[in-house]
């Protein structure tokens, strides 16, 4: 058989291959082998009939969490459900991501960042140059492909955020930090002290709307307008926004307080004191919301029954809170520079395990009201991801790429099936996919190829962090 499987029908959108509009697409093993209007369904061992769907290049994902703290045992479903075939973690801790990709894995890709986190994996606020080194090398060998600072909730030192950045880039390994240090928080301040920390260096920002919530300028919009226009003189920077209106963070307290920074400003923005006690009168009134586990998905609940299930895990729970503005979301997704490409360059969830993978169903909304063509959805939820990963095979569907396609219903914005390697992982509303295959660079393959893991090794020194951005955004990956 010429195929192992072939789409047949439906609207590809492939804008890397110039394609637009009705083709079959022939798949045998994990890649596209064929693609044109009419294939013959007699040289298939399977065909699937996608009726009306929109087949794009599987959607990759660059911000979720997967860990135990987040619930991250329900993330792989809730992924697979969204119409995610490929998914960066960002911020471990690595051995919770290891454990539940191998576990609870509905058959995506995935990548991981191991965080650096002052009392876990480095010592405390200040690690030094050599302390950061040894955790990058250590993080590189179990198969993470880089570092999360993870600022906003706990954070370093700007001097030891800097040189955590200048490690990682010595190594050419993937870098991102949610901006925030010991002198400022996750906010626009924060924002702009990292594009400062990460001057002449290469650095990814991950969910430029979140530090745009009005929380230190009177409007939000003033805010979100600050950060756009720092990324656009600043293109050592890539970034991604999430459009969904809450955000998520941890609930767990020590000591009467909540452990996250973000945890505790998000207290303070609604009035309620930064305390144990202020997060659960919070909780009750339903402006934090606790990520409770209820049939395979996690799910946001509030009121007494949050608060019992929240005090029930110790507090060890996420907890998300509606302060996302639109005005941030929505610029931070459609905005162009003078030359009228994107400013932020993907559209990412902050999800897995939070309840709001919504990068498809989101994106397909700004698609029916022409905030985005189909061509800048794919550009922005798979094409510019792929390479970010530094990853070419990915992020387009002409042959010789993998066969990693997200199927939605145009209509409702919907996914309706993935296939992630050639094989079905969503098929009309049923996860069908298992196991997990794990992106990782050389330094790492070793390691996880010993524990049994499907691996694929992806370069990042030649992804964009490290080469910057194709002249023509719709180019096929390099
Ligand atoms: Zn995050």
């Amino acid at each position: 058989m010429k195929y192992s499987v072939l789409l047949k029908g439906g609207r590809l959108i492939d804008p890397a291959n110039g394609r637009h509009g009705g083709f079959d697409v022939g798949i045998d093993g994990d890649g596209v082998v064929e693609v044109a209007p009419e294939l013959d369904p007699g040289a298939a061992a399977r065909v699937l009939d996608v009726g009306d769907s929109w087949i794009v290049p599987g959607v990759i994902d660059l911000h979720v969490h997967t860990s135990r703290r987040h619930g991250g045992y329900n993330a792989h479903r809730m992924m697979a459900r969204a119409g995610v075939c490929t998914a960066l973690d960002m911020g471990g801790p690595w051995d919770e991501f290891i454990g539940y990709a191998a576990e609870e894995g509905a058959g995506l890709n995935l990548a991981a960042l191991q965080q650096a986190r002052p009392g876990q994996t480095v010592r405390d606020e200040d690690p030094s140059a050599q302390e950061l080194q040894e955790l990058l090398e250590r993080s590189l060998e179990d198969g993470a492909i880089g570092l999360k600072l993870l600022g906003g909730h706990y954070p370093m030192t700007p001097e030891s955020t800097r040189r955590a950045i200048e490690v990682a880039n010595a190594a050419r390994a993937y870098v991102a930090f949610h901006g925030g240090s010991t002198r400022t928080g996750s906010n626009i301040e924060g924002f702009v002290a990292s594009v400062e920390l990460a001057r002449d260096l290469k650095l990814h920002i991950p969910h430029v709307n979140s530090y745009c919530r009005g929380q230190i300028k009177e409007r939000a919009l003033d805010e979100i307008t600050e950060a756009l226009d720092l990324l656009e003189e600043n293109r050592n920077i890539i970034s991604e926004a999430y459009l969904a209106t809450i955000n998520g963070t941890s609930g767990r307290c020590t000591d009467g307080i909540p452990e996250s920074k973000a945890t505790q400003q998000c207290l303070t923005l609604a009035g309620y004191p930064a305390t144990e006690d202020g997060l659960e009168a919070a909780i009750r009134d339903g402006w934090a919301r606790i990520n409770a586990p209820i049939g395979g998905e996690n799910v946001n609940i509030t009121g007494e029954e949050a608060v019992k299930s929240w005090r029930d895990r110790g507090t060890v729970t996420s907890v998300n809170f509606p302060v996302n503005p639109p005005e941030s979301r929505l610029l931070a997704a459609t905005a162009r520079d003078s030359g009228g490409n994107f400013i932020v360059d993907a559209i990412a969830s902050d999800g897995g395990a939070h309840p709001r993978n919504v990068n498809v169903t989101s994106g397909m909304a700004l698609v029916r009201t022409e905030a985005l063509t189909p061509e800048e959805f794919v550009l922005k939820t798979s094409l510019n991801p792929a390479r970010m990963l530094g990853c070419p095979t990915k992020g387009h569907l002409g042959e010789g790429s993998d066969a990693d396609v997200t199927g939605i219903d145009p209509e409702s914005g919907i996914p309706t099936f993935s296939l992630v390697g050639g094989k079905l992982v969503l098929w009309r509303g049923a996860l069908v996919g298992s196991g997990s295959t794990i992106l990782t660079t050389e330094s790492g393959r070793a390691s996880l190829e010993s524990s049994g893991f499907q691996t694929r090794v992806i370069d990042v020194s030649a992804g964009m962090l490290y080469t910057g951005r194709p002249s023509d955004p719709f180019s096929l990956p390099a």
